[in-house]
C-alpha cells in the first residue's frame, strides 16, 4: 500500500476539496492512525522581516493552490514519491505579524512538535527569515550535530547581512544568525546562484570568511565556467550528512517567477533550477524551504507553479535516495 493515501484524481477531481499541499492528507489525519510520516509540509505566512517589497504572507496559499495538479510519479528519478514517503500537510504555523522575533521562536516550537521524531519538516514561507526557525528545528531534530547541518542554498542574495534597520532577524541576516548559532556549518554550505549587483563589494566578506562555497550565477552560465564543478566537489564532502535545502524564489529569472519581493534580473531559468536540484540525488535531505514568494505580483500564477514543482523536486530527492 502507498505509503501516502492520495483521493483518486479520476474519481476526485483536483480541483475540489480541501486544499493540502500535493492533495496529501492533514498531519491531523494522519497521526491518529499512528503511521510514521516522513515530511510534514506546514506553511509559514509571514513576510514581517521584508527589507523591500511586502506579500509573501499570501505565499503559502497560492502555493498549496497551485499544488493540486502535482502527480506523484518523479519521471526522471524513475520514483513514485508516495509510494516511497508518508507526506502530510500540517497547515500553517502560528505567526505575530507585528512580531519578528517571537514569530521565528512560535515557528520553531511549532514545527518542534509536527509530526514523530524521525520526521523531517519542510516550510513553506513566508519571506527567508523563516528559514532561521526551521533550521532551528531541523537541527534539533537531527541531533545537533557538532559542526552544523551542511546547507544547500539557491538564492540571489547571500542573506547574510549583520542587520537592517537596527532588526537581526531579517530575510536579509537568516543565514548569519543560523552560522553564528551553530545550526549550520559554514565550511559546507553551498550558496547556488548568487549575483549582482550588490551594496558593496563588503557584502561578500562574512560568506567568505566563514568559508561559505559560492557558486556565482556567473558560474553557471559560461562554457567551461567552474560553477558544476564546484557542486560535484559539494557533494563529494557531504555523503550521508544530514543536509538541509534552502530555495528562494529569487534565484529564478523574473521571467520565470515574477512574483517575489526583491526580484534580481539574469537569473535561472527554471529547466535549470529543476536540473540543479536534480543533481543532488542521493544525499540526506533532512529538511527544507521554499520561500519569497509573492503571490500578488504574479497574476498569471507561474511564479507559485514553479515553487509547488520545486518543493516536489526537493522532497523528491529524499525518495529517490531511498530507492537506490
Ligand atoms: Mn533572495
Ligand atoms: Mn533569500
Amino acid at each position: 500500500m502507498a505509503k501516502t493515501i492520495l483521493p483518486d484524481p479520476r474519481r476526485s477531481p483536483r480541483f475540489s476539496g480541501l486544499c493540502t499541499f500535493g492533495r496529501y492528507p492533514r498531519l491531523e489525519d494522519v497521526a491518529p492512525e499512528g503511521r510514521p510520516v516522513d515530511w510534514v509540509i506546514y506553511g509559514v505566512p509571514f513576510d514581517g522581516g521584508v527589507t523591500y517589497r511586502p506579500g509573501t504572507r499570501f505565499g503559502p496559499r497560492a502555493i498549496r493552490d497551485a499544488s493540486q495538479y502535482l502527480k506523484r510519479f518523479h519521471v526522471e528519478h524513475n520514483v513514485d514519491v508516495c509510494e516511497v514517503l508518508s507526506l502530510a500537510d500540517a497547515g500553517d504555523a502560528p505567526i505575530l505579524p507585528f512580531d519578528i522575533r517571537a514569530t521565528l521562536d512560535s515557528v520553531a516550537d511549532f514545527a518542534a512538535d509536527l509530526g514523530d521524531e524521525h520526521s523531517r519538516l519542510f516550510a513553506i514561507g513566508g519571506d527567508h527569515s523563516i528559514a532561521y526557525a526551521n533550521l532551528r528545528a531541523t537541527y534539533t531534530r537531527s541531533g545537533e550535530p557538532a559542526h552544523g547541518l551542511a546547507v544547500i542554498h539557491f538564492d540571489s542574495h547571500l542573506d547574510t547581512v549583520d542587520s537592517v534597520w537596527g532588526e537581526r532577524y531579517s530575510h536579509a541576516s537568516p543565514f548569519r544568525r543560523a552560522i553564528e548559532e551553530g545550526f549550520i556549518d559554514p565550511k559546507r554550505m553551498l550558496s547556488i546562484g548568487v549575483k549582482g549587483p550588490l551594496n558593496s563589494s563588503s557584502d561578500l566578506d562574512f560568506a567568505r570568511q566563514s568559508g561559505v562555497q559560492l557558486v556565482m550565477r556567473d558560474d553557471l552560465r559560461r562554457i567551461g565556467a567552474p560553477g558544476l564543478s564546484r557542486i560535484k566537489d559539494f557533494l563529494a564532502t557531504i555523503n550521508k550528512d544530514p543536509v538541509y535545502i534552502t530555495f528562494d524564489i529569487d534565484v529564478c529569472d523574473p521571467a520565470f517567477a515574477p512574483g517575489t519581493g526583491t526580484p534580481s534580473i539574469g537569473g535561472l531559468a527554471s529547466v535549470e533550477a529543476l536540473e540543479l536540484l536534480r543533481m543532488f540525488r542521493g544525499v540526506n535531505v533532512v529538511g527544507g524551504d521554499l520561500v519569497e514568494v509573492l503571490p500578488d505580483m504574479d497574476p498569471s500564477g507561474i511564479t507559485s507553479m514553479l515553487a509547488a514543482h520545486i518543493i516536489f523536486e526537493i522532497i523528491a530527492l529524499d525518495a529517490a535516495a531511498r530507492s537506490l
